[in-house]
């Protein structure tokens, strides 16, 4: 018996990453998965890997018309949605004073607004399964600063704020809203960073995609009694300062 049998889910970005993880763990676990994102390629090769359980469809998170898209694509096929996980999002490395204007609104139309896009679509098809899930994907750099990642960083805090509105508006509907915060995680997002940024960590690895799609499956499945808080999945990043505090000489 699978922890999402009957289940519909669309999630976002579900083409590579952790949100492919996603769709092969909930597939696993009996849901249909609508996997939305901009990879056609990819996307259409996971949901023929997956099998009847699972469709892509064509979906730019920014696009409001692509969202009704994905939503009708999703009741036709599978019925209401119950699970919608906004885990799409992009990164820019770049300085305050470097970033472009349009690179800056670019990673908060994709990261926060596509999430907000998402929510405010989903919502009737939410209602009309009785109740659901939200799972927005933010980041460890939605609970800290990171420098180089001004945008992102602003991107991944405003989408656990939105969380918290959500879960209080939508509460009435059944629907439980959380954030999940990866750190950092071996997929093409981060595929050309140094490795000796996770040396200091407690679990001094990068995590894998499926460690952060289990969070998500608990947050579905399991977090019943959980709405407008945050997850974290980051090998212990964000506990606090890896060095040593000596005691001041006499
Ligand atoms: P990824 O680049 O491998 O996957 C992101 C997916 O989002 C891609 O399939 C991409 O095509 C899709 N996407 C981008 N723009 C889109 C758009 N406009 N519409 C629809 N889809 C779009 O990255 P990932 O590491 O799997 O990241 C998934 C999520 O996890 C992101 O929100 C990311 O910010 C977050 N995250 C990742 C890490 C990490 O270390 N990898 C850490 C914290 C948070």
């Amino acid at each position: 018996m699978g922890r999402l049998n009957g289940r519909t889910a669309i999630i976002t970005g579900g083409a590579r990453g952790i949100g492919a993880a996603m769709a092969r763990l909930f597939t696993a676990e009996g849901a249909s998965v609508v996997i939305g994102d901009i990879l056609r390629e990819e996307g259409e090769a996971l949901a023929a890997e997956l099998g009847p359980a699972a469709r892509f469809q064509p979906l730019d998170v920014t696009a409001a018309e692509d969202w009704s898209a994905a939503v009708a694509t999703a009741e036709e096929a599978y019925g209401p949605v119950s699970v919608l996980v906004n885990n799409a999002g992009i990164v820019d490395f770049a300085t305050i004073g470097e970033q472009s204007p349009e690179a800056f609104r670019r990673v908060l139309d994709i990261n926060l607004y596509g999430a907000w896009l998402g929510m405010h679509a989903a919502l009737p098809s939410l209602r009309r399964a009785g109740g659901g899930a939200v799972v927005n994907v933010s980041s460890t750099a939605g609970l800290m600063g990171y420098a180089n990642l001004g945008a992102y960083t602003a991107s991944k805090w405003g989408l656990r704020g939105l969380t918290k509105s959500a879960a209080l508006e939508m509460a009435a509907d059944g629907v439980r809203v959380c954030s999940v915060h990866p750190g950092p995680i071996a997929t093409p997002m981060t595929a050309g960073l140094d490795p000796a940024m996770v040396a200091t960590q407690p679990i001094a690895r990068f995590g894998e995609p499926e460690e952060v799609a289990r969070m998500a499956l608990f947050v579905v499945a399991d977090a019943t009694f959980s709405t407008g808080c945050e997850f974290v999945v980051d090998g212990g990043a964000t506990t606090g300062s890896p060095l040593p505090v000596e005691a001041p000489e006499e």
